[in-house]
Protein backbone atom coordinates (compact mmCIF):
# COMPACT_ATOMS: atom_id res chain seq x y z
CA UNK A 1 0.00 0.00 0.00
CA UNK A 2 2.87 2.42 0.89
CA UNK A 3 4.15 2.15 -2.80
CA UNK A 4 0.11 3.14 -4.40
CA UNK A 5 0.22 6.86 -4.43
CA UNK A 6 -3.99 7.18 -3.37
CA UNK A 7 -3.20 4.18 -0.85
CA UNK A 8 -5.53 1.12 -2.51
CA UNK A 9 -6.40 -0.91 -0.01
CA UNK A 10 -4.36 -4.09 -1.87
CA UNK A 11 -4.56 -6.76 0.73
CA UNK A 12 -7.97 -6.51 1.61
CA UNK A 13 -8.96 -6.43 -2.29
CA UNK A 14 -6.94 -9.38 -2.99
CA UNK A 15 -8.03 -11.30 -0.13
CA UNK A 16 -11.92 -10.67 -1.52
CA UNK A 17 -10.65 -11.45 -4.89
CA UNK A 18 -9.52 -14.72 -3.86
CA UNK A 19 -12.65 -15.54 -2.04
CA UNK A 20 -14.32 -14.33 -5.46
CA UNK A 21 -16.13 -11.49 -4.36
CA UNK A 22 -15.13 -9.14 -7.35
CA UNK A 23 -18.23 -6.51 -5.96
CA UNK A 24 -16.82 -6.20 -2.50
CA UNK A 25 -13.12 -5.80 -3.97
CA UNK A 26 -14.30 -3.26 -6.38
CA UNK A 27 -15.96 -1.57 -3.43
CA UNK A 28 -13.01 -1.91 -1.78
CA UNK A 29 -10.52 -0.38 -4.58
CA UNK A 30 -12.96 2.62 -5.09
CA UNK A 31 -12.85 3.78 -1.74
CA UNK A 32 -9.75 5.21 -2.37
CA UNK A 33 -9.21 4.93 -6.39
CA UNK A 34 -11.98 6.51 -8.77
CA UNK A 35 -10.48 5.20 -11.99
CA UNK A 36 -9.25 1.53 -10.97
CA UNK A 37 -10.17 0.46 -14.89
CA UNK A 38 -7.53 3.09 -15.86
CA UNK A 39 -4.98 2.73 -13.30
CA UNK A 40 -5.46 -1.26 -13.37
CA UNK A 41 -3.71 -0.72 -17.02
CA UNK A 42 -1.60 2.54 -17.21
CA UNK A 43 0.10 2.54 -13.65
CA UNK A 44 3.37 1.99 -13.52
CA UNK A 45 3.19 -0.89 -11.42
CA UNK A 46 6.87 -1.57 -11.06
CA UNK A 47 7.93 1.03 -9.67
CA UNK A 48 4.73 1.59 -7.27
CA UNK A 49 2.56 -1.14 -5.79
CA UNK A 50 3.83 -4.35 -6.94
CA UNK A 51 7.87 -2.81 -5.80
CA UNK A 52 6.78 -2.91 -2.50
CA UNK A 53 4.83 -6.58 -2.72
CA UNK A 54 6.92 -8.97 -0.46
CA UNK A 55 6.82 -11.53 -3.27
CA UNK A 56 9.21 -9.59 -5.28
CA UNK A 57 12.39 -10.46 -3.04
CA UNK A 58 11.94 -13.48 -4.49
CA UNK A 59 10.88 -13.69 -7.77
CA UNK A 60 7.60 -11.70 -9.19
CA UNK A 61 5.29 -9.44 -7.69
CA UNK A 62 1.95 -10.56 -7.31
CA UNK A 63 -0.17 -9.12 -10.83
CA UNK A 64 -1.78 -6.07 -8.26
CA UNK A 65 -2.61 -4.04 -11.33
CA UNK A 66 -4.14 -6.76 -13.46
CA UNK A 67 -6.08 -7.96 -10.47
CA UNK A 68 -7.39 -4.41 -10.37
CA UNK A 69 -7.77 -3.71 -14.03
CA UNK A 70 -10.18 -7.32 -13.75
CA UNK A 71 -11.89 -6.51 -10.79
CA UNK A 72 -12.68 -2.70 -12.21
CA UNK A 73 -13.80 -4.80 -15.92
CA UNK A 74 -15.73 -7.31 -14.51
CA UNK A 75 -17.96 -4.50 -12.46
CA UNK A 76 -18.21 -2.56 -15.75
CA UNK A 77 -20.19 -5.20 -17.21
CA UNK A 78 -21.93 -7.27 -14.26
CA UNK A 79 -22.91 -3.82 -12.13
CA UNK A 80 -24.91 -1.45 -14.27
CA UNK A 81 -24.62 2.22 -12.91
CA UNK A 82 -27.19 3.84 -10.97
CA UNK A 83 -28.02 7.33 -10.42
CA UNK A 84 -26.90 8.37 -6.61
CA UNK A 85 -29.13 11.09 -4.91
CA UNK A 86 -26.46 13.18 -2.90
CA UNK A 87 -27.67 15.67 -0.41
CA UNK A 88 -26.86 18.97 -1.97
CA UNK A 89 -24.73 21.36 0.64
CA UNK A 90 -25.60 24.61 -1.71
CA UNK A 91 -22.27 25.01 -2.51
CA UNK A 92 -20.72 24.92 -6.63
CA UNK A 93 -17.22 24.48 -7.36
CA UNK A 94 -15.73 24.83 -10.90
CA UNK A 95 -13.12 22.15 -12.17
CA UNK A 96 -10.78 23.28 -14.93
CA UNK A 97 -9.43 20.30 -17.45
CA UNK A 98 -11.27 17.01 -17.68
CA UNK A 99 -8.00 14.68 -17.02
CA UNK A 100 -7.39 12.25 -13.94
CA UNK A 101 -6.74 15.21 -12.07
CA UNK A 102 -10.06 17.05 -12.84
CA UNK A 103 -12.49 14.08 -12.80
CA UNK A 104 -11.04 12.52 -9.46
CA UNK A 105 -11.48 15.89 -7.87
CA UNK A 106 -15.38 16.35 -9.52
CA UNK A 107 -15.92 13.28 -8.34
CA UNK A 108 -15.14 13.73 -4.44
CA UNK A 109 -16.68 16.96 -4.25
CA UNK A 110 -19.80 15.58 -5.88
CA UNK A 111 -19.86 12.88 -3.39
CA UNK A 112 -19.55 15.18 -0.54
CA UNK A 113 -23.29 17.21 -1.81
CA UNK A 114 -21.15 19.71 -3.60
CA UNK A 115 -21.99 21.13 -7.41
CA UNK A 116 -19.58 20.17 -9.67
CA UNK A 117 -19.05 21.99 -13.70
CA UNK A 118 -16.19 20.64 -15.47
CA UNK A 119 -14.98 23.44 -18.11
CA UNK A 120 -13.14 20.93 -20.87
CA UNK A 121 -11.42 22.70 -23.72
CA UNK A 122 -11.37 19.89 -26.10
CA UNK A 123 -14.82 18.68 -27.38
CA UNK A 124 -14.45 15.69 -25.74
CA UNK A 125 -13.74 15.19 -21.78
CA UNK A 126 -11.07 12.58 -20.47
CA UNK A 127 -7.38 14.64 -21.01
CA UNK A 128 -4.77 12.67 -21.70
CA UNK A 129 -6.81 9.16 -21.64
CA UNK A 130 -8.99 10.45 -24.75
CA UNK A 131 -6.12 12.30 -26.37
CA UNK A 132 -2.73 11.00 -25.50
CA UNK A 133 -2.67 7.80 -24.58
CA UNK A 134 -3.53 5.28 -27.47
CA UNK A 135 -6.96 3.26 -28.02
CA UNK A 136 -4.60 -0.37 -27.98
CA UNK A 137 -3.59 0.83 -24.50
CA UNK A 138 -6.34 2.20 -22.98
CA UNK A 139 -9.67 1.51 -24.53
CA UNK A 140 -11.59 4.62 -25.05
CA UNK A 141 -14.93 3.27 -24.54
CA UNK A 142 -14.26 2.26 -21.00
CA UNK A 143 -12.67 5.84 -20.34
CA UNK A 144 -15.69 7.05 -21.64
CA UNK A 145 -17.79 4.73 -19.07
CA UNK A 146 -15.94 6.38 -16.41
CA UNK A 147 -17.28 9.64 -17.53
CA UNK A 148 -20.72 8.25 -17.50
CA UNK A 149 -20.30 7.21 -13.82
CA UNK A 150 -19.31 10.50 -13.21
CA UNK A 151 -22.58 12.51 -14.70
CA UNK A 152 -24.23 10.09 -12.50
CA UNK A 153 -22.72 12.20 -9.44
CA UNK A 154 -24.30 14.89 -10.86
CA UNK A 155 -21.28 16.68 -11.91
CA UNK A 156 -21.60 18.89 -15.22
CA UNK A 157 -19.10 18.85 -17.93
CA UNK A 158 -19.14 21.67 -20.31
CA UNK A 159 -16.52 21.08 -23.48
CA UNK A 160 -15.36 23.63 -25.94
CA UNK A 161 -14.28 25.94 -22.90
CA UNK A 162 -10.96 27.24 -23.03
CA UNK A 163 -10.67 29.12 -19.65
CA UNK A 164 -8.57 31.81 -20.24
CA UNK A 165 -9.68 32.42 -24.07
CA UNK A 166 -14.16 31.82 -23.64
CA UNK A 167 -14.10 32.52 -19.75
CA UNK A 168 -11.66 33.87 -17.53
CA UNK A 169 -10.89 32.32 -13.84
CA UNK A 170 -11.87 35.44 -12.82
CA UNK A 171 -15.23 34.93 -14.40
CA UNK A 172 -15.76 32.01 -12.78
CA UNK A 173 -15.52 33.40 -9.36
CA UNK A 174 -17.93 35.91 -10.60
CA UNK A 175 -20.41 33.43 -11.55
CA UNK A 176 -20.68 32.58 -8.21
CA UNK A 177 -18.45 29.67 -7.44
CA UNK A 178 -17.22 28.56 -3.92
CA UNK A 179 -14.08 27.41 -5.49
CA UNK A 180 -12.05 26.37 -8.60
CA UNK A 181 -9.79 23.53 -9.10
CA UNK A 182 -7.48 23.91 -11.93
CA UNK A 183 -5.96 20.75 -13.64
CA UNK A 184 -4.99 21.65 -16.74
CA UNK A 185 -2.40 19.45 -17.41
CA UNK A 186 0.71 19.75 -19.45
CA UNK A 187 -0.23 20.04 -22.82
CA UNK A 188 2.85 22.38 -24.66
CA UNK A 189 5.07 20.27 -26.17
CA UNK A 190 9.53 21.49 -25.93
CA UNK A 191 10.78 20.82 -29.17
CA UNK A 192 14.76 20.38 -29.74
CA UNK A 193 15.45 23.92 -31.48
CA UNK A 194 17.77 22.15 -34.16
CA UNK A 195 17.72 22.76 -37.45
CA UNK A 196 14.90 21.63 -39.87
CA UNK A 197 12.41 21.83 -36.64
CA UNK A 198 9.73 23.58 -39.09
CA UNK A 199 9.92 21.04 -42.32
CA UNK A 200 6.85 19.16 -43.45
CA UNK A 201 6.22 15.92 -41.75
CA UNK A 202 7.81 17.22 -38.15
CA UNK A 203 4.92 16.45 -35.62
CA UNK A 204 5.05 16.98 -31.88
CA UNK A 205 4.03 13.41 -29.94
CA UNK A 206 0.65 16.04 -28.77
CA UNK A 207 -0.25 16.72 -31.81
CA UNK A 208 0.22 13.39 -33.52
CA UNK A 209 -1.46 11.02 -30.71
CA UNK A 210 -4.03 14.09 -30.93
CA UNK A 211 -4.82 13.69 -34.69
CA UNK A 212 -4.83 9.88 -33.95
CA UNK A 213 -6.08 9.09 -30.67
CA UNK A 214 -9.15 12.13 -30.45
CA UNK A 215 -9.61 13.37 -33.98
CA UNK A 216 -9.31 9.00 -35.75
CA UNK A 217 -6.78 10.53 -38.39
CA UNK A 218 -6.68 6.24 -38.49
CA UNK A 219 -10.09 6.81 -40.18
CA UNK A 220 -9.41 9.79 -42.70
CA UNK A 221 -11.39 10.57 -45.07
CA UNK A 222 -14.30 9.37 -43.09
CA UNK A 223 -13.00 11.55 -40.30
CA UNK A 224 -11.79 15.23 -40.89
CA UNK A 225 -8.65 15.01 -39.59
CA UNK A 226 -5.59 13.66 -41.46
CA UNK A 227 -1.98 12.34 -40.44
CA UNK A 228 0.84 11.77 -42.54
CA UNK A 229 3.03 8.84 -41.59
CA UNK A 230 6.02 8.42 -43.97
CA UNK A 231 7.42 4.56 -44.58
CA UNK A 232 10.30 5.42 -41.72
CA UNK A 233 9.60 7.12 -38.98
CA UNK A 234 11.82 8.54 -35.86
CA UNK A 235 10.41 9.25 -32.83
CA UNK A 236 12.66 11.24 -30.40
CA UNK A 237 12.54 10.59 -26.43
CA UNK A 238 12.38 7.59 -24.27
CA UNK A 239 9.17 8.03 -22.28
CA UNK A 240 5.97 6.24 -22.41
CA UNK A 241 4.73 9.19 -24.38
CA UNK A 242 7.44 8.30 -27.38
CA UNK A 243 6.60 4.29 -27.37
CA UNK A 244 3.25 5.02 -28.04
CA UNK A 245 3.80 7.61 -30.91
CA UNK A 246 6.03 4.88 -32.21
CA UNK A 247 3.13 1.69 -31.51
CA UNK A 248 0.88 4.01 -33.43
CA UNK A 249 3.12 5.04 -36.00
CA UNK A 250 3.81 1.54 -36.73
CA UNK A 251 -0.02 0.77 -36.99
CA UNK A 252 -0.52 3.69 -39.33
CA UNK A 253 2.13 1.73 -41.84
CA UNK A 254 5.30 2.52 -41.25
CA UNK A 255 7.80 0.09 -41.95
CA UNK A 256 10.58 1.34 -39.59
CA UNK A 257 10.43 2.85 -36.60
CA UNK A 258 13.03 4.49 -34.74
CA UNK A 259 13.19 5.54 -31.10
CA UNK A 260 15.82 7.91 -30.63
CA UNK A 261 17.05 8.58 -27.31
CA UNK A 262 19.88 10.18 -26.17
CA UNK A 263 20.78 7.80 -23.23
CA UNK A 264 20.76 4.34 -22.93
CA UNK A 265 17.99 2.00 -22.10
CA UNK A 266 18.48 1.45 -18.71
CA UNK A 267 17.88 5.28 -18.29
CA UNK A 268 14.50 4.98 -19.88
CA UNK A 269 11.67 6.81 -18.47
CA UNK A 270 9.29 4.62 -20.34
CA UNK A 271 7.53 1.73 -17.88
CA UNK A 272 9.21 -1.31 -18.91
CA UNK A 273 5.90 -3.31 -20.21
CA UNK A 274 5.95 -0.34 -23.22
CA UNK A 275 9.49 -1.00 -24.20
CA UNK A 276 8.77 -4.61 -24.17
CA UNK A 277 5.70 -4.04 -26.25
CA UNK A 278 7.24 -1.87 -28.55
CA UNK A 279 10.21 -4.14 -28.92
CA UNK A 280 8.24 -7.35 -29.56
CA UNK A 281 6.15 -5.10 -32.32
CA UNK A 282 9.62 -4.60 -34.20
CA UNK A 283 10.46 -1.00 -32.93
CA UNK A 284 13.88 -0.02 -33.81
CA UNK A 285 15.73 1.07 -30.73
CA UNK A 286 19.00 3.64 -31.09
CA UNK A 287 20.09 4.29 -28.03
CA UNK A 288 22.87 6.76 -26.95
CA UNK A 289 21.90 8.47 -30.34
CA UNK A 290 21.06 12.81 -30.50
CA UNK A 291 19.69 14.48 -33.78
CA UNK A 292 21.15 17.46 -34.57
CA UNK A 293 19.72 18.26 -37.49
CA UNK A 294 16.26 17.33 -39.78
CA UNK A 295 17.65 17.46 -43.05
CA UNK A 296 14.90 18.49 -45.79
CA UNK A 297 14.17 18.25 -49.67
CA UNK A 298 13.65 21.28 -51.54
CA UNK A 299 10.11 21.72 -51.28
CA UNK A 300 10.63 21.50 -47.65
CA UNK A 301 9.68 18.21 -46.63
CA UNK A 302 11.63 15.37 -44.63
CA UNK A 303 14.38 13.51 -46.24
CA UNK A 304 16.95 12.35 -43.47
CA UNK A 305 17.83 12.63 -39.57
CA UNK A 306 21.08 13.72 -38.49
CA UNK A 307 22.52 12.25 -35.42
CA UNK A 308 25.65 12.01 -33.69
CA UNK A 309 26.48 9.17 -30.92
CA UNK A 310 26.57 9.68 -27.23
CA UNK A 311 28.83 8.10 -24.37
CA UNK A 312 27.40 8.56 -20.24
CA UNK A 313 29.62 10.31 -17.86
CA UNK A 314 30.35 8.49 -14.75
CA UNK A 315 27.17 9.29 -12.34
CA UNK A 316 27.72 12.73 -10.65
CA UNK A 317 26.85 13.39 -7.15
CA UNK A 318 23.06 13.09 -7.94
CA UNK A 319 23.56 9.35 -9.35
CA UNK A 320 22.86 10.53 -12.53
CA UNK A 321 25.36 9.80 -16.02
CA UNK A 322 25.31 12.90 -18.31
CA UNK A 323 25.41 11.91 -22.27
CA UNK A 324 28.24 13.55 -23.79
CA UNK A 325 28.92 13.66 -27.48
CA UNK A 326 31.71 11.69 -29.21
CA UNK A 327 33.99 13.08 -31.36
CA UNK A 328 33.37 12.10 -35.03
CA UNK A 329 30.16 10.44 -34.59
CA UNK A 330 28.56 11.97 -36.89
CA UNK A 331 25.98 9.61 -39.08
CA UNK A 332 22.30 10.11 -40.70
CA UNK A 333 19.73 8.00 -41.74
CA UNK A 334 16.52 8.52 -44.08
CA UNK A 335 12.89 9.32 -42.55
CA UNK A 336 10.37 11.04 -43.89
CA UNK A 337 8.61 11.70 -40.31
CA UNK A 338 10.05 12.79 -37.55
CA UNK A 339 7.69 12.91 -33.69
CA UNK A 340 9.19 15.00 -31.23
CA UNK A 341 8.48 13.39 -27.75
CA UNK A 342 10.94 14.95 -25.28
CA UNK A 343 8.28 16.29 -22.99
CA UNK A 344 5.69 18.62 -22.39
CA UNK A 345 5.46 21.60 -19.55
CA UNK A 346 1.98 23.32 -18.62
CA UNK A 347 0.12 25.41 -21.12
CA UNK A 348 0.87 29.40 -20.16
CA UNK A 349 -2.97 30.78 -21.07
CA UNK A 350 -4.57 30.14 -17.49
CA UNK A 351 -1.68 32.47 -16.00
CA UNK A 352 -1.26 34.80 -18.55
CA UNK A 353 -5.14 35.42 -18.37
CA UNK A 354 -4.84 35.33 -14.63
CA UNK A 355 -3.68 38.12 -12.43
CA UNK A 356 -1.64 37.10 -8.71
CA UNK A 357 -1.63 33.39 -9.35
CA UNK A 358 1.95 32.57 -8.76
CA UNK A 359 3.68 29.89 -11.04
CA UNK A 360 7.29 28.70 -11.04
CA UNK A 361 8.86 30.18 -13.95
CA UNK A 362 9.20 26.94 -16.03
CA UNK A 363 5.48 27.32 -15.93
CA UNK A 364 3.92 25.02 -13.16
CA UNK A 365 1.28 26.41 -10.69
CA UNK A 366 3.23 27.01 -7.28
CA UNK A 367 0.57 24.92 -4.92
CA UNK A 368 0.69 24.19 -0.69
CA UNK A 369 1.77 20.58 -0.82
CA UNK A 370 -0.57 19.27 1.75
CA UNK A 371 -3.50 21.22 0.06
CA UNK A 372 -3.42 21.80 -3.43
CA UNK A 373 -4.05 25.32 -2.78
CA UNK A 374 -2.53 27.66 -5.12
CA UNK A 375 -1.76 32.19 -4.24
CA UNK A 376 -5.12 32.70 -5.02
CA UNK A 377 -7.74 32.23 -2.21
CA UNK A 378 -10.11 29.18 -2.97
CA UNK A 379 -8.52 28.51 -6.21
CA UNK A 380 -6.60 25.05 -5.65
CA UNK A 381 -4.45 23.20 -8.54
CA UNK A 382 -3.23 19.49 -8.89
CA UNK A 383 -1.98 16.89 -11.52
CA UNK A 384 0.60 17.59 -14.38
CA UNK A 385 -0.24 21.74 -14.39
CA UNK A 386 1.40 21.88 -11.04
CA UNK A 387 4.02 19.21 -11.34
CA UNK A 388 4.72 19.02 -15.06
CA UNK A 389 4.26 15.83 -17.07
CA UNK A 390 3.95 13.19 -13.83
CA UNK A 391 1.52 10.26 -13.99
CA UNK A 392 -2.18 9.52 -13.94
CA UNK A 393 -2.23 7.99 -10.55
CA UNK A 394 -0.66 11.28 -9.21
CA UNK A 395 -2.60 13.59 -10.97
CA UNK A 396 -5.98 11.88 -9.26
CA UNK A 397 -4.13 12.07 -5.89
CA UNK A 398 -3.48 16.00 -6.32
CA UNK A 399 -7.22 16.30 -7.46
CA UNK A 400 -8.83 13.92 -4.06
CA UNK A 401 -6.24 16.08 -2.02
CA UNK A 402 -7.57 19.54 -3.21
CA UNK A 403 -10.88 17.71 -3.36
CA UNK A 404 -10.43 17.31 0.75
P1 LIG B 1 -4.43 15.97 -18.48
O1 LIG B 1 -4.71 14.54 -18.56
O2 LIG B 1 -3.47 16.58 -19.43
O3 LIG B 1 -5.81 16.74 -18.60
C1 LIG B 1 -5.87 18.15 -18.65
C2 LIG B 1 -7.14 18.56 -19.34
O4 LIG B 1 -7.29 19.97 -19.20
C3 LIG B 1 -7.13 18.28 -20.83
O5 LIG B 1 -8.33 17.63 -21.18
C4 LIG B 1 -7.04 19.66 -21.47
O6 LIG B 1 -7.72 19.73 -22.72
C5 LIG B 1 -7.73 20.52 -20.43
N1 LIG B 1 -7.32 21.93 -20.47
C6 LIG B 1 -6.07 22.42 -20.63
N2 LIG B 1 -6.09 23.77 -20.59
C7 LIG B 1 -7.39 24.12 -20.42
C8 LIG B 1 -8.05 25.36 -20.33
N3 LIG B 1 -7.38 26.52 -20.42
N4 LIG B 1 -9.41 25.38 -20.15
C9 LIG B 1 -10.10 24.20 -20.06
N5 LIG B 1 -9.51 22.99 -20.16
C10 LIG B 1 -8.18 22.96 -20.32
N6 LIG B 1 0.83 8.19 -17.09
C11 LIG B 1 0.78 6.97 -16.51
O7 LIG B 1 0.58 6.88 -15.30
N7 LIG B 1 0.93 5.83 -17.23
C12 LIG B 1 1.08 5.87 -18.58
O8 LIG B 1 1.21 4.82 -19.19
C13 LIG B 1 1.10 7.13 -19.22
N8 LIG B 1 1.21 7.23 -20.58
C14 LIG B 1 1.13 8.45 -21.16
C15 LIG B 1 1.12 8.52 -22.55
C16 LIG B 1 0.98 9.75 -23.19
C17 LIG B 1 0.96 9.79 -24.69
C18 LIG B 1 0.91 10.94 -22.42
C19 LIG B 1 0.79 12.29 -23.10
C20 LIG B 1 0.94 10.87 -21.06
C21 LIG B 1 1.03 9.64 -20.40
N9 LIG B 1 1.01 9.54 -19.02
C22 LIG B 1 0.98 8.30 -18.43
C23 LIG B 1 0.94 10.73 -18.18
C24 LIG B 1 -0.49 11.00 -17.70
O9 LIG B 1 -1.39 10.80 -18.74
C25 LIG B 1 -0.60 12.43 -17.15
O10 LIG B 1 0.33 12.56 -16.10
C26 LIG B 1 -2.02 12.69 -16.62
O11 LIG B 1 -2.97 12.55 -17.64
C27 LIG B 1 -2.12 14.10 -16.03
O12 LIG B 1 -3.44 14.33 -15.67
P2 LIG B 1 -4.04 15.81 -15.57
O13 LIG B 1 -5.46 15.65 -15.20
O14 LIG B 1 -3.15 16.63 -14.71
O15 LIG B 1 -3.90 16.43 -17.03
FE1 LIG C 1 -1.04 -0.09 -8.00
FE2 LIG C 1 -1.92 2.03 -9.35
FE3 LIG C 1 -3.65 0.32 -8.27
FE4 LIG C 1 -2.22 1.94 -6.69
S1 LIG C 1 -3.78 2.57 -8.19
S2 LIG C 1 -2.60 -0.25 -6.39
S3 LIG C 1 -0.26 2.02 -7.83
S4 LIG C 1 -2.21 -0.14 -9.93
Amino acid sequence: MGGCPVNVWIPEFIKLVAAGDFAGAYDQIKATNNLPAVCGRVCPQEIQCEKFCARARRGEPVAIGRLERFVADWNLTNRPLKAEAIPSNGKKVAVIGSGPAGLSCAADLAKAGYQVTIFEAFHVPGGVLMYGIPEFRLPKALVQKEIDALKQLGVTIETNMVIGKVLSLADLTEAGYDGVFIGSGAGLPSFMNIPGENLNGVYSANEFLTRINLMKAYQFPETDTPVKVGKRVAVIGGGNVAMDAARCAKRLGAEEVYIVYRRSEEEMPARLEEVHHAEEEGIIFKMLTNPTQIIGTEDGWIKALACVKMTLTEPDESGRRRPVEKPGSEHQFEVETVVVAIGQSPNPLIKATTTGLDTHAWGGIIVEEETGASSLAGVYAGGDAVTGAATVILAMGAGKKSAQ
